[in-house]
Formats: C-alpha cells, sequence, structure tokens
C-alpha cells in the first residue's frame, strides 16, 4: 500500500494557506475553484482534485467554484457539462450558485487581449501552425522571432477586429503575445492567445469564431473569480510564469497557481482521450461501464462517494508524482460496505440440494443478522424449506480430510438454519455431473447451534429454491493486465495491455428473496461472496447485480491456505 495510513497531515498547500491566512495575503479569503474542460467524463483524478479544492475551502472557511473550461468547441459536449455536475454533487460538494464558465469571459478576455495588443505586448501572426512550430526552436536551441512579430499596432487591432467579424477563414491568423523568443521556457516564446475556429459552441453559438488557448483564457478566468489559489497539476509549472505574465502585463488582480502531483493508479488508464478511446472502441460498454475509473463507472460499480473522499485523503498531497495501488481504492469501500452494507443470502452457482426428512410442505423463517458491524441494523426473516440451492463449489464428492464443507457423509451448518449431513449425490448418468445432493438435516439444530455440543467446522449459504429470485451477476477484474498499462512493446499502444477476461456473467444466481424490492445503486455483502451492487441495467423482469469488490483480503488469505492444503492433501490421496 502507497499511501500513509495516518491521519489526514497538513500538506505543503494547507500550510501555503495556512501563510497566507497569517500574513492576510488576500485579506483573509480562501478561494479556489475546480475547472474541469468538458471533453469527457470525470475519473478518480478528477475526484482528488475535487476532494482538495472543495475540501480547502470547506476547512478554510472559503469558497471553491466550479467552471467550466470550455474553450474548445470542437471537443465539448453539454453530456459532459451534465455529467461533471452530476458526479461533483454526488461526490458531496456543492457549487451552490458559483457554477461558471470560462465561455461566460470570451467578452471580457477579447477585450483584455485588445488591451495587449495596444500596451504593444501582442501582434497578429500570419504563420501556419507548423511554422510556428519551426520557429518555436527546442529546449536547446532559441526561437526564430515570426517576420510579423513588428507589425504596427494599428494593424494588429484592425486585424484582430476582422478576425473576431469572421472575415478569414481558420488558420489564417493567430494573435500571439509578444514575449521572449529566446526564453529559456518555450512557454514564453510568443505562446498563442487566440485562434480562428469557425465552429458551433455548445454555450455561444455561432457567437465567436476566435476562441482563448487554455494559458490566456485560464488565469484570467481565476483572476476574474478573485480566486487565490489556484490549484492545478504538475504538468503546468513551466506554465506558470506565463499566467504571471499575462497578469502582470494586464495589471489585474493576481491569484497564485500551485501544482500538485496527479493521481496514478496502477491497471487503470486515466487520461480522458484515452479513456474516450476505450468507448469509442467498444473495450466497454460506455463511459460508466463498471471497470471505468470514471466516477461514473465506480458510482455504476458500487462505491459509495465517502469511500472516494476516503481514498482521496489517504493517498494525501504532494508534489513528486507516485502510482497508488488500485489496491487501496478497494480497500477504502470494502471497510465502508463491511461497516454499512445489509448482508444477505445469495448463491452464484447454484447446486440443488433436498432435505429428505423436512416436511413436503413447511416453510419456517428463520432470523438472520443484518450487519454484526452495526446492531442496529437489526435482522430479517428467510425462508427454508426442503429443497434448497448451496454454491456449486462447496461441495466436494472426493474431499479431503480437512474439507469443512460439504461432501458425502459430511455434515456442515446452513448459516441461520440447521445442521444437514450430504446422504447421497445425485449425477448425470451419462456426463457424471453432480445435478443435486440428498440430505438429511437434525431439527434440534435450528439457528445453528447442536444441543449435544456437536460441533461442525464448515457454514454455508443457501437459498430456498421456492422462494429465491433469479438474477444476472457480474464480476469484473481490472481492465489492464499490466500494472502500467503504458508498458507496451513498439509500435502498440495501451490498448494491447488491455485484459480479454475483465468482465464474467453469471446468469443463473438464486438469491434470497427480501432482495426482490432491491434498486438500483442497493449495496450488499452476499455472504461469504464479496460486495455487490444492483446494477442500472435492472428491472422488474430482470434483476442485475455488479460485484463490486471482493471480501476482505484476510479471508482470501484464509481460503487460498486452505485450499492449498485441500489440494495438497487430495493430491496425495
Ligand atoms: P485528462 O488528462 O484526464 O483529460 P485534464 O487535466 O486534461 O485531465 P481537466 O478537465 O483539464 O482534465 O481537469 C480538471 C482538473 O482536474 C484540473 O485542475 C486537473 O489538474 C485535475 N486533474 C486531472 N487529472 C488529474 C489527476 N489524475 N490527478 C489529479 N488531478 C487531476
Ligand atoms: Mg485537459
Amino acid at each position: 500500500m502507497t499511501a500513509n495510513d495516518s491521519a489526514p497531515s497538513a500538506h505543503f498547500i494547507k500550510k501555503i494557506i495556512e501563510d497566507d491566512l497569517e500574513t492576510n495575503k488576500y485579506d483573509g479569503r480562501v478561494m479556489t475553484r475546480f475547472p474541469p474542460e468538458p471533453n469527457g467524463y470525470l475519473h478518480i483524478g478528477h475526484a482528488k482534485s475535487i476532494c482538495l479544492n472543495f475540501g480547502l475551502a470547506k476547512e478554510y472557511r472559503g469558497l471553491c467554484n466550479l467552471r467550466f473550461d470550455d474553450t474548445n468547441p470542437t471537443k465539448e459536449e453539454v453530456e459532459y457539462v451534465e455529467s461533471i455536475k452530476e458526479d461533483v454533487r454526488w461526490l458531496g460538494f456543492d457549487w451552490d450558485d458559483r457554477l461558471y464558465y470560462a465561455s461566460d469571459y470570451f467578452e471580457q478576455l477579447y477585450q483584455y487581449a485588445m488591451q495587449l495588443i495596444k500596451a504593444n505586448k501582442a501582434y497578429v501572426d500570419s504563420l501556419s501552425a507548423e511554422e510556428i512550430k519551426e520557429y518555436r526552436g527546442t529546449l536547446t536551441e532559441p526561437g526564430k522571432e515570426s517576420p510579423h512579430r513588428n507589425r504596427p499596432v494599428e494593424e494588429n487591432l484592425d486585424l484582430f477586429e476582422r478576425m473576431r467579424a469572421g472575415e478569414f477563414e481558420d488558420g489564417t491568423y493567430v494573435l500571439r503575445a509578444k514575449i521572449d523568443m529566446a526564453s529559456g521556457n518555450l512557454n514564453m516564446r510568443d505562446p498563442v492567445m487566440y485562434r480562428i475556429l469557425h465552429a458551433e459552441h455548445h454555450r455561444t453559438g455561432d457567437k465567436w469564431c476566435l476562441y482563448p488557448l487554455y494559458d490566456w483564457a485560464h488565469g484570467l478566468s481565476d483572476s476574474i473569480e478573485g480566486i487565490t489559489h489556484s490549484i492545478c497539476t504538475l504538468e503546468f509549472e513551466d506554465h506558470r510564469p506565463l499566467y504571471d505574465w499575462f497578469l502582470e502585463q494586464l495589471k489585474v488582480y493576481q491569484p497564485q497557481q500551485i501544482e500538485f502531483a496527479r493521481l496514478n493508479l496502477t491497471h487503470t488508464v486515466m487520461s480522458k482521450r484515452k479513456l474516450l478511446r476505450l468507448v469509442q472502441d467498444d473495450h466497454v460498454s460506455g463511459w460508466d461501464d463498471p471497470r471505468m475509473p470514471t466516477i461514473s463507472g465506480l458510482r455504476r460499480r458500487g462505491y459509495t462517494p465517502e469511500s472516494i473522499r476516503e481514498f482521496c485523503e489517504r493517498i494525501g498531497v504532494a508534489r513528486k508524482d507516485s502510482v497508488v495501488d488500485i489496491k487501496l481504492l478497494e480497500y477504502c469501500i470494502r471497510e465502508d460496505l463491511n461497516k454499512h452494507a445489509p448482508r444477505v443470502l445469495g448463491v452464484l452457482r447454484p447446486l440443488r440440494l433436498i432435505i429428505d426428512n423436512y416436511p413436503e410442505d413447511q416453510v419456517e423463517e428463520l432470523e438472520a443478522i443484518n450487519n454484526p458491524e452495526d446492531p442496529s441494523m437489526g435482522t430479517r426473516m428467510v425462508p427454508c424449506s426442503r429443497v434448497l440451492y448451496i454454491e456449486r463449489e462447496d461441495f466436494r464428492e472426493d474431499a479431503p480430510k480437512k474439507w469443512f464443507r460439504l461432501a458425502p457423509g459430511r455434515e456442515v451448518r446452513l448459516r441461520y438454519g440447521y445442521y444437514i449431513t450430504c446422504v447421497d449425490v445425485v449425477k448425470d448418468d451419462k456426463t457424471g455431473e453432480v445435478l443435486e445432493l440428498r440430505c438429511t438435516y437434525d431439527p434440534e439444530t435450528r439457528g445453528g447451534w447442536s444441543q449435544d455440543g456437536r460441533k461442525v467446522r464448515g457454514t454455508l449459504h443457501w437459498v430456498s429454491a421456492a422462494h429465491a429470485i433469479d438474477a444476472e451477476v457480474r464480476f469484473y477484474d481490472h481492465l489492464f493486465l499490466k500494472s502500467n498499462p503504458e508498458e507496451v512493446a513498439d509500435g502498440v499502444d495501451f490498448q494491447s495491455n488491455i485484459n480479454p477476461n475483465s468482465l464474467e456473467i453469471l446468469k443463473s444466481c438464486k438469491l434470497e428473496p427480501s432482495l426482490a424490492q432491491a434498486t438500483p445503486g442497493s449495496r450488499y455483502q452476499f455472504e461469504r461472496l464479496g460486495y455487490f451492487s444492483v446494477d442500472t441495467d435492472s428491472s422488474e423482469e430482470k434483476l442485475v447485480f455488479n460485484r463490486t469488490v471482493s471480501l476482505r483480503d484476510t479471508w482470501a488469505k484464509i481460503e487460498k491456505k486452505q485450499q492449498a492444503e485441500v489440494g495438497r492433501i487430495g493430491h496425495r490421496a
């Protein structure tokens, strides 16, 4: 586990804010923002940023804005805007009336640009995109000045106005900041501020054919909103001088940009561009496929907002890039569901079991505990009858000595029920497949305890066949085989690492009848099996569950040890 298990500590951003509060740098204000580009659904990396920005605002009695960085009309959609709002709210954060769009500031940004042109700090360039790239130079070589760099101010103003008016085609002109083509920082070599793009914007329609670039729009949006601490990921560190330069030239209010390390998770890709490819290439059913690291995918899988917030707290905030083990995320949901999810009985791979001495028409209601971790969750009644289903895996015909589950002649406990003993095995004549088990029960062991002190080691989950409800259960594995999906051979990309077996569907599971009313989103522990949540594909006719996460690791370890033993002994026998 990569994260520290200790209580939340004061990370470096908190220290900066506390110092600023002490020196009264922003009149005691703390104002942050979460600035997603609406070009995809949010992922768990964004959750880190959301928890950080909204969390800091809350902790220091400040405010956090939600601002859409919608400066690229060709890749942005209303669907994404809506999903982002839903996800932020679901995570438990609220922007109140502070929902902003960079596009709200297009007019103001335009006026600021005119101001820079008038101050001879920006110019209209006629170089093509390729030429601009060529002229920019490299890390070791200075760039070359554009032949249009010294266009007179009047001409720049005229051209820029006509760019806005739609007189020119895409790519004919750009507006560039006039900074320093020899700067050691490539971002400072006359960066492009505006490009011509005749494209329909999801909010401004066809009002603009001139769109601002990220660096120009972002700092000014922060400034306009009075942001104090503009928190972003490390790759923007080299953009900070440009962020500051624009605001200094315009002599406007100046927030400070602070960078932190982005979240990376094992077995996961985390860029919207790559996630979009998984969707487009049909590797997943959509952005909310339960295998996706998106917030909507995790939600559908059965994750709770609390577990994601806890995860973000545990991974901490640092300035050094690292990769977090996906097991930590699974640990967080497991801990949460262990405490809060009701426990139920469900059988994934059913095997019929008939209790020969159980009265034909009898149905008993047995009391079952909803969650031993939380007695306030109470109990429920589970019907028992003559014909039951147990898990196929819980029976072995040629069981070794240390097999504590069911086998011919062996006695086990039915959870909340009786002791039963297997007396016969009915098999398919041709295939040898076990069709059903014949058992007897000891009526004196109701509740799972024998009066004579006779002990059994194994306790099985089960459901009454006549009362069971059918369900489909979907099991998920990591989307990528390798811990680092980007580790690929020459000529192929991350998609070559896709796990071909990340989805397994069991279609004839049998669940206890209390689950008949289960609605999408509700979460359960199926005893001895793991944590499951009702999928949005569920309908009146068909109940569909997702396996959210396996049971605790310790259980898995015990099981593994037991299996290894059984395997060894079985082999010898
Ligand atoms: P992606 O590469 O996935 O498209 P992005 O940074 O381009 O991510 P934005 O919509 O611009 O996505 O991100 C909104 C905010 O979320 C930004 O402040 C960004 O720094 C932050 N963010 C994005 N990915 C991560 C991550 N993996 N860990 C932490 N913060 C992130
Ligand atoms: Mg981006």
